[in-house]
C-alpha cells in the first residue's frame, strides 16, 4: 500500500461508519482501536472492544434495563452489527466480573460468535449457571489475578478488584502502541471481608512501566470522599438483627455474595434459621457455595416451605426484590400475594441496597405496603445498611495517582459522571486534551503512547421483548407509549370490493382511550365522519383498501383530536366482499 493510499484512509476514518477500511489501516500502522458499544453516557451494557492487528478483544458485553419510556422491553443489548461484518475477526471476550451490565448480553452474544470467554472462577460459575437456562455451553477460560496470558495479539494481564461482587478484576493490556488498563467496576474496601482488596501494588508495579491509557469506573465520580468498607455494613447489620423481636426479612442484591455472606453469619449468631426465597438468589448462593466463595454453616437453610413450623424470631428470609421488581420475593411480600410469607406487625424487614434510578416509585411503593402491615423498615436512608461497590471521588483520585496514567477514558456513567470524573483527572495533573470523554459508538486509537479520536461506528440499543431480539423497535414503542398514554380505537368497515361501497359498519371499538358507555355521542359523531369519507371515497371511485384505511384514519383522528385532544393509535381495517 502506497504512503498516498495510507493518508487517504486516515482522512476517510474520521468520517466513516462501519469502521472496516480505517480498521485495516490503524492494523498495518499497529495502533490499537478502541470502539465503545455500550456503557458510555448510560449505566448498562458495558462493552468495549480492543483492536489490534486485525484481531478484535471484548472486554465484558452487558445488558442495560429498560426505563418506564421503554414499555414492554425487557432487557436492552448493544448494537453488535459492528462485529457482525466480520465476525472471524472476534477473537474473545474478558469479563471483568458477573454483573449483568458486563456479562448480561453474553448469552445473546454467543450465539452468533463463537469465541472463548476468559474470567476469574466465581465470574465464569454465575456466567454457566445463566447459560444453561439458554442451551449455551462456550468454551470458558478462567484466569486468576496476578496471571499473564495472551490471547491473540494482546498480551493480558489481570489484578484483583474489590466491589459489589467477589472476583472482580481489571485488566491490563500490553501492545506495541502503548499499555492499556480497564479498571471493570471497582472500589478500593482496604478491609473487604474476603481479604482480596483491590491490587493497588500491582498496578503500580504496572504504571512504573508506563500506563498509556487508563479506563476507569465513573459511577461514583460525582460522590466525595471515601465509600465505607463492606464490614461496617455487618456491624450495622447485627445490630439490628440483635435488636429484632420478630421475623426479620432482609432484601437485597442476589449477586452481592459478600452482603449475603454477612447476613448469613449474622443469623447464625443469633440461632435464627435463613430461608432463601428469589430464583436468583437460590441460583447464586447454589454457585458462590459450590464454588467456595460462601461459606453456609451447616444445617443454617431451611426450604421456605417449612417456615410456618418455627416461631418467627428464630427465622431470616433473605429474599430479592430490593428494587420493587414486580412479582420478586419482597413485592410478593408486601402485596400479601407471597405464597409462604406473610409479613406480621413487629417483623424487622431490611432493605440492604441502593436505590438504583429509575426504580424510586416502585421501591417506595413496596416499602409503604410494607409499613403498612407494621413491619418495621430499615434502608440505607436510615440505617449504615448499605454501601456502594464503586470508587468515590478519593478512591479515584487515589487511583489516578498511583496509575499516573498518559490519558484517561472515563467509561461506566452517565455523561455528567464521566464530565465529573475528566475534572478529577485534571485535578490530578493530566492535561485536559489527554482527557477523552466518549460516548457509544466513538473510537479512539491508541498509537505511540498517543491516543486521538478515530470517528464513530453504529451503536445503538437492540431491544429484547420476549422471544424477539431486535424486533422492537423506536416505532414501536413509540406506538406503545401511546397505547399507555391515548389507548387504542379499532375502526372496522366492510366495503364492496369493485366499488368501494360501504355495505356494513364502520364499527368503533376502543381501548384505554374513553370510557364508552358514556362516551356514545362522540363514538356515534366518529362513525357518522368515518362514513361520510369512505362514502366521499366511494364518489371519487376509490376502492385501493390501502387509501381507504388512510381516510378512516384521518377522520377518525381528526375528530378525536378536535373534541378530547388526544392522539390515541387508530387501527383502521377494511373487510372486502
Ligand atoms: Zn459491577
Ligand atoms: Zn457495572
Amino acid at each position: 500500500m502506497t504512503e498516498d493510499a495510507g493518508q487517504m484512509g486516515r482522512a476517510g476514518e474520521v468520517s466513516q461508519v462501519g469502521g472496516d477500511r480505517s480498521g485495516h489501516q490503524a492494523d498495518q500502522r499497529g495502533a490499537v482501536r478502541i470502539v465503545f458499544l455500550g456503557g458510555l453516557g448510560e449505566i448498562g451494557r458495558n462493552c468495549a472492544v480492543v483492536e489490534l492487528d486485525g484481531a478484535r478483544l471484548l472486554i465484558d458485553c452487558g445488558l442495560a434495563f429498560p426505563d418506564a419510556d421503554q414499555p414492554g422491553v425487557d432487557i436492552i443489548l448493544p448494537d453488535f452489527s459492528y462485529l457482525t461484518e466480520q465476525p472471524e475477526r472476534v477473537i474473545g471476550v474478558v469479563l471483568t466480573h458477573a454483573h449483568e451490565d458486563h456479562m448480561g448480553a453474553l448469552p445473546y452474544f454467543l450465539r452468533d460468535f463463537d469465541v472463548p470467554v476468559y474470567g476469574t472462577r466465581l465470574s465464569l460459575g454465575m456466567l454457566s449457571a445463566k447459560l444453561e437456562e439458554y442451551d449455551l455451553a462456550p468454551s470458558l477460560v478462567e484466569v486468576s489475578p496476578g496471571e499473564r496470558t495472551t490471547l491473540g495479539p494482546f498480551n493480558l494481564e489481570f489484578f484483583a478488584v474489590s466491589h459489589s461482587i467477589p472476583d472482580g478484576m481489571a485488566v491490563a493490556l500490553r501492545t506495541p502502541a502503548g499499555t492499556i488498563v480497564h479498571t471493570g467496576d471497582f472500589k478500593i474496601d482496604l478491609t473487604p471481608i474476603d481479604g482480596r482488596p483491590t491490587d493497588l501494588g500491582g498496578l503500580a508495579r504496572l504504571a512504573g512501566a508506563g500506563i498509556d491509557l487508563l479506563l476507569s469506573d465513573s459511577t461514583n465520580a460525582d460522590t466525595p470522599g471515601y465509600i465505607p468498607s463492606e464490614v461496617e455494613v455487618g456491624r450495622a447489620l447485627a445490630e439490628i438483627f440483635a435488636a429484632a423481636r420478630r421475623r426479620i426479612v432482609v432484601a437485597c442484591f442476589a449477586s452481592h455474595v459478600h452482603r449475603m455472606q454477612q447476613i448469613l453469619a449474622a443469623a447464625h449468631q443469633l440461632d435464627r434459621k435463613v430461608a432463601l426465597v428469589g430464583r436468583s438468589m437460590l441460583r447464586n448462593v447454589r454457585v458462590a457455595s459450590e464454588l467456595g466463595y460462601l461459606k453456609i454453616p451447616p444445617d443454617l437453610l431451611i426450604p421456605v416451605e417449612e417456615l410456618g413450623s418455627l416461631p418467627p424470631e428464630q427465622t431470616l428470609i433473605l429474599c430479592t426484590g430490593s428494587q420493587g421488581e414486580p412479582f420478586s420475593a419482597l413485592t410478593l411480600m408486601a402485596g400479601r400475594e407471597h405464597k409462604w410469607v406473610r409479613i406480621e406487625p413487629g417483623d424487622t424487614v431490611v432493605l440492604s441496597s441502593s436505590l438504583i434510578p429509575g426504580n424510586e416509585a416502585a421501591v417506595y411503593h413496596t416499602m409503604n405496603d410494607l409499613a403498612r402491615q407494621g413491619a418495621e423498615m430499615f434502608h440505607r436512608g436510615n440505617a449504615k445498611v448499605h454501601v456502594s461497590g464503586h470508587a468515590a471521588q478519593g478512591e479515584l483520585t487515589l487511583l489516578l495517582a498511583t496509575l499516573r496514567p498518559r490519558h484517561l477514558v472515563p467509561v461506566h456513567g452517565e455523561y455528567r459522571h464521566l464530565t465529573q470524573h475528566a475534572r478529577l483527572a485534571r485535578a490530578t495533573g493530566i492535561p485536559s486534551d489527554h482527557v477523552f470523554v466518549c460516548e457509544d459508538g466513538d473510537v479512539l486509537e491508541l498509537d505511540g503512547g498517543e491516543v486521538r479520536r478515530a470517528g464513530q461506528v453504529r451503536s445503538g440499543m437492540v431491544f429484547v421483548d420476549g422471544l424477539g431480539v431486535g424486533d422492537v423497535g423506536d416505532a414501536v414503542l413509540r406506538d406503545r407509549r401511546r397505547l399507555g398514554g391515548e389507548g387504542f380505537v379499532h375502526v372496522l368497515a366492510t366495503i364492496e370490493a369493485q366499488t368501494g361501497k360501504v355495505l356494513a359498519g364502520p364499527d368503533i371499538v376502543t381501548r384505554g382511550f374513553v370510557y364508552e358507555p358514556e362516551s356514545t355521542d362522540l363514538i356515534e359523531e366518529a362513525r357518522a365522519r368515518v362514513l361520510a369519507s369512505l362514502d366521499r371515497a366511494a364518489a371519487e371511485g376509490v376502492n385501493d383498501p390501502t387509501i381507504l384505511k388512510q381516510r378512516m384514519r384521518e377522520a377518525a383522528s381528526a375528530l378525536f383530536r378536535e373534541r378530547t385532544q388526544r392522539r390515541p393509535v387508530i387501527i383502521p381495517t377494511v373487510m372486502e366482499v
